[in-house]
């Protein structure tokens, strides 16, 4: 069986189904049985279907991207432009 480590390690070629049949087993059963690994999985899925999604559709709603902007602006700016005054 797999342990954390090598469940992470994996994740990657295990979303892209470049692994194996057996190894894709033993990661099907860790992640079963191992919260911190599931989650992992579920964030990096998400990742690579938001990517692929903008890749295909080349369309990004504008309001997100503005508030996406927003954030770094606010970050980089530690005086907060939307705070109150
Ligand atoms: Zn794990």
């Amino acid at each position: 069986m797999a342990n954390c480590n090598e469940t992470i390690r994996e994740l990657d070629a295990f979303l892209d189904g470049e692994l194996p049949d057996d190894v894709r087993d033993h990661i099907h059963l860790h992640l079963d049985s191992c919260m911190d690994c599931l989650q992992a999985f579920d964030f990096q899925a998400e990742l690579k279907l938001a990517i692929r999604r903008k890749c295909s559709t080349e369309e990004m709603p504008a309001g997100l991207l503005g508030r996406i902007e927003m954030c770094f602006n606010t970050d980089l700016d530690e005086d907060g432009i939307i705070g109150p005054a």
